[in-house]
């Protein structure tokens, strides 16, 4: 029994604290995020906001990687993602070499997560497996022919996919709209309101796409008022692509919409759980209600 001495356990819970840290502390979920092409203006602005919540966690540590302007020489971006968890994608211009596309296909196929935001689910229309991983998309060309309208049917209580033609992609004008919980129990959404008030942003309708192995957390009602689509439109999804985890939202137009506590928590949470598959942080008090939305 002299191996128990106190010396020793106190050494042992050293080293198991270290271990522990080095596995769940401070930074350690790697983010690569990636801009450099993007129809909107705040491109950058975006990339260092989503960079400065996802740190504040303490969980992840960002790197921006932008790539070439459009038109540059796109053969320059060759990422490494091995030596990423996740990576945020802030990206809506020019297609990757086949290269990098392969590498991606790898990362996210083999485990990594990915997070879309916004307009980069406007990006790559000809690329099947980057479609298959962000579920459904917009514009660039979208119709029937990339695949199902995807929305929630609430008198039938279950979600539609509308193989009826009609292009993919469109949205009315910004304003505040409800979010509504389809999935509490899933990790990212748990805890929070089964509604909540989204700050002024673009409400995406129509999206389209392979609409494959995709669970849809929350919905928004996009009214005719609005010039939108009368429907009930996906704004966060998770999609499984081989063993990756991919977590999407459609909200996050302009720095305003991004600021809501709403887009940045469950930022938050969609990030750790592509990383890891579970969500550790708790729902922020300041969290929008039905009534009250929250900024920061
Ligand atoms: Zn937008």
């Amino acid at each position: 029994m002299k191996y128990f001495t106190q010396k020793n356990i106190w050494f042992l819970v050293f080293l198991i604290c270290s271990r522990v840290d080095a596995a769940y502390g401070q930074g350690s979920i790697q983010v690569m995020l990636i801009d450099g092409q993007n129809n909107h203006s705040n491109m950058f602005d975006g990339s260092r906001f989503m960079k400065q919540v996802l740190e504040e966690t303490g969980l992840f540590k960002v790197d921006i990687v932008t790539t070439p302007p459009a038109g540059g020489d796109m053969a320059a971006f060759r990422p490494d993602f091995s030596r990423y968890d996740v990576v945020l994608s802030n990206y809506n211009g020019d297609p990757w070499t086949e290269q990098t596309k392969l590498a991606f296909e790898q990362f996210v196929a083999g485990g990594g997560g990915l997070v879309v935001v916004h307009a980069a689910d406007n990006a790559f229309p000809a690329w099947e497996a980057y479609n298959l991983m962000i579920g459904i998309g917009g514009w660039e060309g979208r119709d029937e022919r990339s695949g199902p309208y995807l929305y929630f049917d609430e008198h039938k209580n279950e979600f539609v996919q509308d193989i009826t033609s009609g292009k993919g992609g469109s949205h009315g004008v910004q304003h505040e709209f409800l979010v509504t919980t389809r999935d509490p129990q899933h990790p990212i959404m748990k805890g929070l309101p089964k509604e909540w008030l989204h700050q002024k942003d673009e409400l995406y309708d129509r999206l389209r796409g392979p609409a494959k192995n995709v669970t849809v957390l929350a919905t928004a009602h996009s009214t005719p008022e609005t010039k939108g689509s009368g429907r009930h439109e996906p704004v966060l999804m998770t999609i499984r692509y081989g063993k990756g985890r991919v977590f999407h939202t459609t909200l996050g137009h302009e720095n305003y919409s991004q600021k809501c506590v709403g887009f940045i928590a469950t930022l938050q949470r969609g990030a750790e759980w592509a990383a890891k598959g579970k969500v550790t942080q708790p729902v922020p008090k300041d969290f929008p209600s039905k009534d009250r939305g929250a900024v920061r």
